[in-house]
Formats: structure tokens, C-alpha cells, sequence
């Protein structure tokens, strides 16, 4: 299926979700996700209107970002090795998988202006799901305040892959109530106002529950 009609029919969800939950449309980002696919089928996303692109391993991220620089916001959606950070930190403008503190010590390092970051969280407590421990997050992030390159603007999750939605709902629920308790403190370094959540299968209950960027890959270009 070509880009634009796979585009057309999340946009109808999207809206459908939002007139759900009283939502608007323009809160939403949808970053697509190239990871599966070719830079020309990544092209194909961004002819069709998709401005925010999202990979998982450094070597898919430059091979797209090299080609494609200016054409995309770019987002870095997978879990980063810290020895790797610096081949792609400065072409970076959002880092998705924040999750420990030698991550942080390392971007803030090796960048050379402030990295937008999500707090990667594990909501499910499934043991292979990377992310911290909700517990943890808010110290974490306290604690990052020593970092100039380092700028929280929400937290991410990866739903488990099950039948459940009302479990899943539960989890997207989790992730926003922390980020609620995060935000409202006002932190300078960490406004923490985004909520990274949803995939192709279950963006539409991430909406509901407030996500502000859904990370679509196989429903989008795959
Ligand atoms: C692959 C991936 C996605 C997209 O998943 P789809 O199910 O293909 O939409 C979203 N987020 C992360 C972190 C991913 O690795």
C-alpha cells in the first residue's frame, strides 16, 4: 500500500480517538517509523507529509539522516550503547530512550548543545522491555538537573505486545499519571510535558490516554 493511503486511514483514527477523548488532532505528532525500510520508501513518507522519522540503530539512523538531513525532524527511538553515543548525538533532535544514568553522563558529554530527551519507562514490568522503574524516574530526574545538555521534555514507553486493552490502557495511564507528578514540579531543566506512546497496534488507546507522539512504523510504511 502506497504511504499516503496508509497515512490517510491513521489520520482518521487519530481523529476518531481524539473526538473520543476531547482531544485536538494538532497535539499529536506522528513520527513514522523507517527502521523495516528503504530510504527511498522513507522518502515516500515525507512526499506524503510525515516530518518526523524515528530509528532504532545508529547505523539505519545515518544511513537515513545522511541522505535525508533537513528534510525530517529526527528521533532516535531504540535503546542506545553508550560507546555509540557519539557518532550520532549532534544529528539527533530527540532521544527517546533515556534510561540510565551513564547514558546521561555520556550525551551530556559528548553533545555539543542541549539534547531533548525522553525518560524511557517500563510500565508493564515486563523483564525484556528496556526502561527504568517508574520508582525511579523521578530521582533519576532530579538528580539530571547537573546536566546542561540534558533537557527532559516527556517519557516514553513500549506497551507489551498483548490482546488486553483495558491492561494496555492501564499501562498508557501509568506513564502519563508519572508524567503529571514529573511536569507539575516544575523542574527548569525538565518540563516534561510529552508523552512518547503507541505503535501501529495500539496508538489509538495511547491517544485516549494522551500520548502527544505515537511512533508508527508497519501500519505507515511497512
Ligand atoms: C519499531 C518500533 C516502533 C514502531 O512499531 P510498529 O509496531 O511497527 O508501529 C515504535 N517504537 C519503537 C521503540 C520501536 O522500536
Amino acid at each position: 500500500m502506497d504511504v499516503q493511503t496508509n497515512l490517510q486511514k491513521i489520520k482518521d483514527k487519530i481523529g476518531q480517538a481524539c473526538e473520543k477523548s476531547n482531544r485536538n488532532i494538532e497535539d499529536i505528532t506522528i513520527i513514522g517509523v523507517t527502521k523495516y525500510v528503504t530510504i527511498e520508501r522513507a522518502e515516500e513518507a515525507i512526499e506524503a507529509g510525515i516530518t518526523n522519522l524515528g530509528e532504532n540503530r545508529n547505523e539505519g539512523f545515518l544511513e537515513k539522516y545522511n541522505k535525508l538531513t533537513n528534510k525530517a525532524t529526527w528521533h532516535f527511538i531504540g535503546s542506545l550503547q553508550t560507546r555509540k553515543v557519539k557518532d550520532i548525538i549532534d544529528n539527533i533532535d530527540y532521544l527517546h530512550s533515556l534510561d540510565r544514568e551513564s547514558l546521561a553522563k555520556e550525551v551530556n558529554k559528548r553533545a555539543t548543545a542541549p539534547v531533548n530527551c525522553f525518560v524511557q519507562v517500563n510500565v508493564s514490568g515486563e523483564e525484556s522491555k528496556h526502561g527504568m522503574e517508574p520508582e525511579e524516574v523521578l530521582p533519576f530526574i532530579e538528580n539530571l538537573r547537573v546536566y546542561e545538555n540534558i533537557h527532559i521534555v516527556g517519557l516514553m514507553t513500549m506497551a507489551p505486545h498483548i490482546d488486553d486493552s483495558e491492561k494496555i490502557r492501564g499501562y498508557f495511564r501509568k506513564l502519563a499519571n508519572l508524567r503529571d507528578i514529573i511536569k507539575d514540579k516544575n523542574f527548569k531543566h525538565a518540563p516534561c510535558t510529552f508523552l512518547s506512546m503507541g505503535m501501529s497496534n495500539d496508538f489509538e488507546i495511547a491517544i485516549e490516554e494522551g500520548a502527544t507522539h505515537i511512533r508508527i512504523g508497519t501500519s505507515l510504511v511497512g
